[in-house]
């Protein structure tokens, strides 16, 4: 039956309402939430709770997919796995599963491809293939959680994945109020990051729906030029940064901001001193990122002696600097080296 619903893309409310219609009880979308969630059930026979009259009418109107595991490498150097999987229309995604002092992180992606097209990043070569579902968004986070992470361990979501998710927010906000929902993955603000390219209005509507994330933004630069250039799709830095400082200041909560760190671009002494002031006193972490390089890209990593002379500039009046010696390298799973390359897992 081709035409049955995917119950994964349902949000927790349309669920609700196929069981009013059906006359069920209210607490029937807790159970299936659960089922669905929590125990990662593949098929309505297995929901025991439910009458069997419930779980053939379920059956009949909806399917329970999962996406399949294609293929998955691990990195010999730091432990990360990156693992490639696939849709029920054959388009494929990658996931990076990160440890560092037993807490797990987990790199998902929001798209297929991108159409943000930003020099440095290697998934906006391909365009954008097309947005993931809901439900393939969980189905990412769900697949680690059953099989990868100890039970009750704790995990982080980051969005720094494939995609831009503020450009998926159809899909990204119900994954995101099911990621939040009690009865569902019950993750809270801290937990989970929205690392967006910096789309006002769109931070603006996360902010006010309230729902339960972090918020990176990807600076990247402190000139308009510079930025434009590395990311086309960039609005102005000064309306970036207040988009991103509201949201921090609403949520009371830090915002992330992300700069990737490249050779004779943007990593002279005089952009750190820029970059400390436009952050001094203002609610922001900043995380720096060496480049990662990848072929066909002609641009490079700044060696040891400009990164470390570029924080030293930051640190005495820039917020909480952080430099993430980026994992996954040595597997082409480190950040905006996701672009599925079917060799590479022996496929
Ligand atoms: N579209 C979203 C999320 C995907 S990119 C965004 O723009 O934030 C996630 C992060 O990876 C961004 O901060 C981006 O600047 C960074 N990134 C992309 N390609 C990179 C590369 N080759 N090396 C280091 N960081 C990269």
């Amino acid at each position: 039956m081709p035409d049955r619903l995917n119950i994964k893309n349902l949000s927790p409310s349309q669920i609700a309402t196929e069981i009013a219609e059906m006359g069920e009880q209210r607490h029937r979308t807790r159970q299936i939430m659960q089922w669905i969630w929590q125990k990662g059930v593949a098929s309505f026979d297995e929901m025991t709770s439910l009458s069997l009259g419930l779980r053939s009418r379920l059956n009949e109107r909806f399917r329970i997919p999962a996406m399949r595991v294609a293929g998955s490498v691990s990195s010999g150097s730091d432990g990360s796995q990156k693992f490639l999987l696939e849709c029920e229309d054959g388009a494929v995604v990658e996931v990076v599963l990160m440890e560092a002092r037993g807490i797990f992180t987990l790199c998902v992606s929001s798209q297929v491809g991108c159409p943000l097209a930003c020099s440095f990043c290697r998934t906006g070569v391909g365009g954008l293939e097309r947005d993931l579902s809901t439900g393939e968004i969980l189905d990412q986070i769900l697949y680690f959680r059953l099989y990868h992470i100890p039970p009750r361990r704790r995990f982080n979501i980051v969005f720094m994945g494939m995609g831009e998710p503020l450009l998926n927010t159809a899909n990204v906000f119900p994954a995101l109020e099911i990621l939040n929902h009690e009865d569902g993955f019950a993750l809270r603000e801290k937990r989970i990051t929205i690392s967006t390219i910096g789309l006002p209005a769109r931070i603006k509507e996360l902010e006010i729906s309230g729902l339960k994330a972090g918020l990176a933004v990807s600076l990247n630069a402190v000139d308009d030029n510079t930025r434009k250039k590395l990311m086309p799709a960039a609005v102005s830095i000064k309306k970036t940064l207040s988009a991103a400082e509201e949201y921090a200041v609403s949520r009371k909560m830090r915002a992330t901001l992300e700069y990737v760190l490249i050779a004779g671009v943007n990593d002279s002494p005089e952009d750190a001193g820029v970059l400390a002031s436009l952050t001094a006193g203002r609610p922001f972490k900043i995380n720096i990122i060496p480049f990662n390089e990848w072929e066909g890209c002609s641009l490079k990593r700044p060696d040891e002696k400009t990164i470390d002379t570029f924080i030293e500039i930051l640190l005495p009046t820039a917020p909480a600097v952080t430099v993430r010696r980026s994992q996954g390298g040595d597997i082409g799973a480190a950040c905006g080296q996701l672009r599925a390359d079917r060799n590479e897992y022996g496929l």
